[in-house]
C-alpha cells in the first residue's frame, strides 16, 4: 500500500495510511525467539500466527504498528481518545482557525425503543427538514466564531461556540494488538455507527498490511469480542 492511500468517511472525513512497522512475518519471528527456532516455511509460519492469535499470545502483535492520519468530527474523537493505547497528535484550535466543515448525517436515526445503545434510520423523521435545520445552525455558529475572531477574541476561546460536529484531524499510531482490541470494540454493533465507519476504514488498511492476522481476526473475532466489550 502506498503512503497517502485515503479512504473517505463521514462526509468530509477520511482515514489515510501514513506508514507501518513490521509484517505478519515479524509477528512469527518475534514469537519464535522464545525457542530461537528458525522459520519452517510459509505454511507453518501462518499456522503459528493463527495459533498465537487464537490463544491470545498477544505480545508478538505489539511488534507491529500503523500510523494513520484521520479526519473525524469532534464528537467521534471523544470516543476515539478513550482508547489510551493510541499515540496521537491533534490539530490545535488554539493555534489555527478551524475550517468551516461539519458532519451532517445523510440519514437521520431515531433512538432504538429496546436497545439503549442502538439507533436506526426512521421514516418518522423528516430527513430534509432536519438536515436544513442543522446546516443553518452550523452556518450560524461558524458566523459567530468568525465574528468573535474579528473582534480580537483568541482562537482558544472563540472555538467554544462551535458544535462538536466540526471536523478535527489527528496523526495516530497504534500497535497491532491494541488496534485489534479497538476494532473489536468499535466495529461491534453496540458501537455508534459513525465510529464503526471509521473503524472499518482503519481495518481495511490494516488487513492489506497484515493479511494473516486479519484472517485470524475474522475467524476468532466474535469469541474475543464477547470477552472484551467496553461499557
Ligand atoms: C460501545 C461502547 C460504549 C461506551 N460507552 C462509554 C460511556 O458511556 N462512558 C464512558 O466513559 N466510556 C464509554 N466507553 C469507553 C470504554 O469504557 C473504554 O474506555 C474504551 O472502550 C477503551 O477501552 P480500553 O480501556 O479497553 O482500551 P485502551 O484504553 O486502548 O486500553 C487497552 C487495554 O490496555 C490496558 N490499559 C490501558 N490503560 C491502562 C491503565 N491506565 N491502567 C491499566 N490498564 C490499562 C487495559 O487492559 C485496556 O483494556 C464505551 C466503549 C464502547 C466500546
Amino acid at each position: 500500500m502506498k503512503p497517502g492511500h485515503t479512504i473517505p468517511i463521514l462526509g468530509k472525513g477520511y482515514v489515510r495510511y501514513i506508514d507501518h512497522l513490521g509484517t505478519d512475518l515479524r509477528i512469527v519471528e518475534s514469537a519464535r525467539i522464545s525457542y530461537k527456532s528458525p522459520s519452517k516455511g510459509e505454511d507453518q509460519d501462518k499456522k503459528l500466527l493463527i495459533y498465537l492469535y487464537k490463544h491470545r499470545h498477544t505480545s508478538p502483535f505489539e511488534q507491529c504498528s500503523i500510523t494513520y492520519n484521520i479526519k473525524m468530527p469532534i464528537f467521534i474523537m471523544r470516543q476515539f481518545v478513550r482508547h489510551r493505547t493510541f499515540r496521537l497528535n491533534e490539530w490545535s484550535g488554539r493555534y489555527s482557525e478551524l475550517a468551516d466543515e461539519f458532519y451532517v448525517p445523510t440519514q437521520w436515526r431515531a433512538a432504538d425503543a429496546k436497545n439503549k445503545q442502538g439507533s436506526q434510520v426512521s421514516d418518522s423523521l423528516n430527513h430534509p427538514a432536519l438536515t436544513k435545520e442543522v446546516e443553518n445552525f452550523n452556518h450560524q455558529a461558524y458566523g459567530t466564531y468568525q465574528n468573535l475572531l474579528k473582534q480580537g477574541v483568541a482562537k482558544e476561546l472563540a472555538r467554544m461556540v462551535l458544535p462538536v460536529s466540526i471536523f478535527t484531524e489527528v496523526y495516530v499510531n497504534c500497535d497491532l494488538h491494541n488496534l485489534i482490541h479497538f476494532l473489536q470494540l468499535r466495529e461491534d454493533d453496540h458501537a455508534q455507527q459513525e465510529i464503526r465507519e471509521l473503524s472499518a476504514a482503519m481495518r481495511q488498511i490494516a488487513e492489506t498490511l497484515y493479511p494473516w492476522t486479519f484472517e485470524a481476526y475474522h475467524k476468532y473475532r466474535m469469541a474475543v469480542s464477547e470477552k472484551s466489550k467496553g461499557d
